[in-house]
């Protein structure tokens, strides 16, 4: 039986060679843009043990309660997640190896994702992110490092109309009092509360401002505001930020009602956001965990990081009509004969080893057939043999982007002519 309609899973996407050129050109930038900033690529499992997330992002998170693909290993018993994150391996990544042993890091990762959500434009069940931390660093400026960053690879991706929100969650002795006004206000408001607010209202009522149930819009715009009831030093620390960004030229808006989906977060949160993309405008989001790292088990170190959205970005730049070259081949070469089949195989691997991308003609083809194929292959040059230039052992080559002539040259001579033209 053939595996006639047997169909991906939904909400998974493949990735067709049409489209890789903009992922290819994409991954290129991002790999350029964080060596310009001295960050190193750290690689982990798509699968880590349930616990790890449950325990980082928050039980009563919607992640956790709604969207995490959790299933029993039954060869041992154990409870597996396929990560719907990257920031909670790499922290567990980061411990396990011991590397702020040797100081603060500077990391990115990029990969596939996975939360079992509605799909639709912009949300997938797997989706990638480029994920990318600094652990160590006590910031304002390190985040206001990440953030700068970001609008720098939006120019690299010739990507306009992002805005920047930024906000600040304080600590964690703030958000206390925070927690205490807020439901107090909440309880006063009960009745209008959701199924989802009401469950989290006295376990995790800061989630609740997070709700994108449009019912919901107007107790949340009442609710008190976490900028109210700031520590400090939080408010130092925001103050400080936003004088780098100013000074780095990087324009923002204080977003006070800016909640993000994990509950590891305190200080700085950040998001960007286009209003190109529909209702998931949100490209790119991060901020400061610095009780991430004691959580997981390790020493107390402070960290700060974000994650974009590699979909929405892709969907951005397509938006904004930035052209990619598709790369095309060199040359397609053309043959026919027993005697000219030998030397077009030694035709087409002299040309790669002389760093010109060839495509060999496989199957049958009379000369006309196969020269449509070097047309539709986009190639610049159409190389012939037939008897005639096996004979002589000799190529033709053609032109087939330009009128000009056609000309016969001994391989040695090949490799140069091409070049030069
Ligand atoms: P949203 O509010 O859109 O659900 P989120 O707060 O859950 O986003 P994060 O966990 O902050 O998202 O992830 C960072 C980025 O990853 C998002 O800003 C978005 O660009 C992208 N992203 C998140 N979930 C998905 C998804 N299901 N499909 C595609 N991209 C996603
Ligand atoms: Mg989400």
């Amino acid at each position: 039986m053939p595996n006639r309609g047997i169909q991906a899973i939904r909400g998974m996407n493949d990735i067709l060679p049409e489209q890789i050129y903009l992922w290819e050109f994409f991954e290129q930038v991002v790999r350029d843009w964080m060596a310009a900033y001295g960050y190193r690529n750290i690689r982990m499992p798509i699968v880590e043990q349930t616990d790890l997330f449950v325990r980082s992002i928050g039980a009563v998170t919607d992640i956790v309660e709604k969207e995490m693909y959790t299933f029993l290993d039954h060869l041992n018993g154990d409870s597996l997640t396929l990560r719907p994150e990257g920031t909670a391996s790499c922290v567990r990544a980061v411990l396990e190896h011991n590397l702020l042993y040797a100081g603060p890091q500077r990391l990115y990762y990029s990969g596939p994702m996975f939360r079992h959500e509605r799909p639709q434009k912009g949300r997938y069940r797997q989706f990638h992110q480029v994920g990318v931390e600094a652990l160590g660093y006590v910031g304002p400026d390190i985040d206001a490092e990440l953030i700068v960053m970001c609008a720098e690879l939006w120019k690299r991706l010739r990507i306009s109309g992002v805005r920047l929100e930024i906000g600040t969650l304080g600590s964690a002795e703030s958000r206390a009092v925070h927690r205490a006004r807020l439901i107090g206000y909440l309880e006063r408001h009960l009745g209008r509360l959701d199924d989802d607010a009401s469950r989290r209202l006295h376990s995790n009522p800061l989630r609740i401002l997070d709700s994108k149930n449009a019912e919901m819009r107007e107790i949340i715009d009442g609710a008190p505001r976490l900028m109210d009831d700031l520590d400090e030093d939080s408010l130092a620390h925001f103050e400080k930020l936003q004088e780098i960004l100013r000074s780095q030229g990087t324009d923002f808006e204080i977003n006070p009602r800016l909640v993000r989906g994990l509950d590891y977060y305190n200080r700085t949160v950040f998001e960007w956001i286009t209003d190109k993309l529909g209702a998931q405008g949100t490209i790119c989001a991060g901020g400061r965990y610095d009780g991430l790292v004691e959580q997981i088990g390790g020493k107390a170190a402070p960290a700060c990081g974000f994650a974009l959205g590699v979909e929405r970005v892709l969907a951005l730049m397509a938006e904004n009509a930035s052209e990619v070259t598709r790369p095309v081949p060199d040359v397609y070469v053309i043959h026919q004969g027993d005697a000219a089949d030998g030397l077009a195989w030694k035709t087409a691997r002299h040309l790669r080893d002389e760093g010109f991308k060839a495509i060999l003609h496989c199957g049958e083809g009379s000369f006309k057939a196969q020269m449509k194929k070097a047309d539709a292959s986009g190639a610049r040059f159409a190389i012939i043999i037939g008897d005639d230039e096996a004979a002589a052992d000799e190529i033709s080559i053609k032109p087939l982007r330009e009128a000009a002539e056609q000309v016969r040259v001994g391989l040695a001579e090949a490799a140069d002519l091409l070049k030069r033209t």
